[in-house]
């Protein structure tokens, strides 16, 4: 062979040996993206637990002793800054296994099907979220199913097992137990597991959004998302819970957080899922109220 066809040869051989490159899915356009997309300095939470996400859009990758699990994808141009932010604290994304996904709208499910090509993994979620995943489309119960394909669908996902209520997914020495949490979509997922370090062993919750929001013409009065919502409020209080997370960092004042980090752990509240919770009831009371009206608030329809 000659020198030429030798470097030749090498390069070809390099590029196929070498690390598996994310290939990004078309940008979404949505009013919040591009600000929901800012980046964000990866870091860690407590233990095992890293937060990956963009600035608004939350990823948490859980480290094991066999190999890395991830909670949600952001949006399909998320994909690139989460795979970025694994490297950049230090792990290989090919060692996660799982990924597993809160709830299937485009700005937690949209960088999934990227992110599994890069990393190989399996995809979890409920049965409803299973079936939303696989499609890439809202099901027609969504609450934000009016807003129509064009402005709500991404990348079909591959490859997602469906799990029960409270099963569990086991990767190495962690178990991260699902916990169905409908309402904002039927499908809705929270995740829970235990993060320890030094002997200090936390219940880390990332609960799923409970924010009733929807597309124009949607009444949650008139379906059983209101009272979903109230029951996975209800199941959110209950929960063991020491660290709250969610899919939108604001609803755990993440920024408000990582500023008083040199007053301790601010990450660490045993009362936050509570508050998370009546939180989300409050909400819910003011759209019910506005759903009463003859028009409902465009301040409470939104597109969390
Ligand atoms: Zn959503």
């Amino acid at each position: 062979m000659s020198r030429f066809g030798l470097v030749i040869f090498t390069s070809l051989l390099i590029a196929a040996c070498g690390p598996k490159q994310l290939e990004p899915d078309a940008d979404f356009e949505c009013s919040n993206c591009e600000d929901w997309n800012r980046p964000q300095e990866p870091f860690r939470l407590y233990g095992n637990t890293w937060y990956v996400g963009t600035a608004g859009l939350s990823s948490i990758l859980i480290e094991t002793d066999g190999g890395l699990i991830l909670i949600d994808g952001g949006l399909p141009q998320s994909a690139a800054v989460i795979d970025t932010n694994i490297r950049s604290a230090g792990f290989d994304p090919s060692q996660i296994s799982a990924i597993l996904v809160s709830h299937a709208h485009f700005d937690h499910a949209g960088g999934v099907a990227a992110l599994q090509r890069v990393t190989g993994a399996a995809v979890y979620s409920s049965v409803e979220g299973a079936k939303a995943l696989r499609s890439g489309e809202l099901q027609s119960d969504d609450p934000q199913f009016l807003h129509g394909p064009d402005n709500t669908s991404y990348a079909a996902i591959k490859n997602v097992i469906a799990i029960a209520d409270r099963d569990i997914v086991t990767i190495g020495n962690v178990d991260v137990t699902a916990v169905y949490t409908p309402g904002h979509t039927p499908g809705g997922v929270s995740w829970s597991w235990e993060s320890c370090a030094l002997g200090t062993c936390y219940d880390v919750v990332y609960a799923d959004s409970l924010t009733a929001v929807s597309a124009v013409g949607y009444r949650f009065s008139a379906g059983p998302a209101a009272n979903q919502l109230i029951e996975s409020a209800g199941t959110i209080a209950e929960l063991d819970c020491d660290i709250l997370l969610s899919p939108h960092p604001f609803f755990f004042g993440m920024q408000d957080k990582l500023e008083r980090r040199e007053e301790g752990n601010p990450f660490v509240n045993n009362v936050a899922c509570m508050f998370y919770a009546e939180s989300s009831l409050d909400w819910l009371e003011q759209r019910l109220k506005s759903e009463g009206k003859e028009k409902i608030d465009p301040a409470i329809i939104g597109d969390w």
